[in-house]
């Protein structure tokens, strides 16, 4: 897909349109996923920000190839000119920021750049809006990582930030940093508290996906009565609250839509551990396991009617590799959305289990399966 430089963005009119919303990490899930409930959902012109890379990256926006309400822009959150640039030439009615260093698991080898990104990124941002935008509604993409150690279940907009990642100090600090903006100079500036969100779009370095598109490979060899090598995943016992990121972007937009700036909470209300969502992925394959064992000792294998079934060459579906725990863990996150299913109206679609089957299907379907 075309990326237009600021130059070209200044010959488009924008004024047929409703309002302009610039975007983000449109090539990743949230910010894709936001583009496709926009055009379908409103009549806004949408412009999404995206960096201009050897290797192309448009994999989650190959569909939008030739829509006139959606242009992709060269921009770099890294870089406080590329935004500045931005906000004085489209002066967006929106600002939605779902670029970010998202992965908790490399915050800790790269933790300035995580700040950089995740924080700094965030004050040349704000600072745009106030200079060339003041209007503008800005959206920063926040998380339940930032609660971390938490102090108390299930976790509400009322629950401390106590981050243990580099990821989640610096979604915490970015918080408060759109906090002092929104009140010192009275901008409509949010962090959303979002829950994990997961789909058929989500980067493989994420347990869900990676357990997914494992069982998909599974499967397939399984079939063709070929040996294949187990899952490896880290601490299996984790706890999460896992949703449908599909349905959080209709969230963030009525966040971004109300009279007044306020932060909600959007989960399922429900958690589960990593083991929970092992056992119902293989099972949406068709392919049932068991539990056996804990801690770094548990593994999960083909139970004995499926192993009568398939008659599978290695009978280990998951083990566990101690190098991917993490040098401080989150061992359990349960959102309380009440406020925003009651505030704003919004409810969640797909559950636990049809999450899981989607994605399941979707990587079994991507391998001829
Ligand atoms: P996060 O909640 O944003 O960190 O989302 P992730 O999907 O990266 O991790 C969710 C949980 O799964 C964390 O508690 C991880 O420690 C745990 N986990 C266990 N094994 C793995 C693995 O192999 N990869 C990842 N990414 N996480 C794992």
């Amino acid at each position: 897909m075309e990326i237009l430089n600021i130059e070209d963005v200044k010959k488009i009119d924008s004024r047929i349109y409703d309002s302009t919303v610039f975007i983000t990490g449109v090539t990743g899930q949230d910010g894709s996923y936001m583009v496709d409930f926009l055009l379908k959902n409103t009549n806004v012109l949408i412009f999404g920000g995206a960096r201009r890379l050897s290797i192309k990256n448009h994999e989650n926006l190959k569909h939008l190839e030739n829509n006139p309400r959606f242009k992709l822009v060269n921009f770099d959150l890294s870089d406080s000119h590329s935004i500045y640039k931005i906000l004085e030439v489209i002066k967006p009615d929106y600002f939605i920021n779902f670029a970010a260093q998202t992965f908790v698991g490399s915050s800790w080898d790269f933790p300035e750049q995580t700040w950089e990104c995740n924080t700094t990124g965030i004050i040349h941002i704000l600072e745009s809006i106030k200079r060339h935008k003041s209007s503008c509604r800005f959206y920063n993409a926040g998380s339940s990582e930032e609660y971390g150690d938490v102090s108390y279940i299930p976790q509400d907009e009322k629950h401390p930030l106590k981050p243990r990642s580099p990821y989640g100090a610096s979604k915490a600090a970015a918080r408060l940093l759109v906090k002092v903006y929104r009140e010192s100079y009275n901008l409509y500036a949010i962090q959303g508290l979002l829950f994990n969100h997961e789909g058929c779009r989500r980067g493989e370095e994420f347990v869900t996906r990676k357990i997914t598109k494992g069982v998909a490979r599974i499967k397939k060899s399984m079939l063709e009565l070929k040996s294949f090598n187990s899952i490896e995943l880290g601490n299996v016992d984790a706890k999460r609250d896992w949703s449908d990121a599909e349905d959080f972007v209709d969230g963030v937009w009525k966040m971004l839509n109300q009279k007044s700036p306020k932060e909600y909470v959007l989960s399922s209300n429900e958690t589960h551990t990593i083991k929970e969502f092992v056992t119902l992925a293989f099972k949406s394959a068709e392919i049932e396991g068991v539990w056996h064992g804990n801690g770094t000792n548990a593994e999960f294998s083909i139970s004995v009617s499926d192993a009568k079934k398939y008659n599978p060459v290695n009978s280990v579906l998951v083990k566990i590799n101690t190098k991917f725990y993490r040098p401080a863990e989150v061992d359990l996150l349960l959102g309380d959305s009440n406020l925003a299913r009651r505030e704003l109206n919004w409810l969640p679609k797909t559950n636990f289990e049809n999450l899981i089957d989607k994605m399941v299907k979707n990587d079994l379907n991507q391998i001829g399966l």
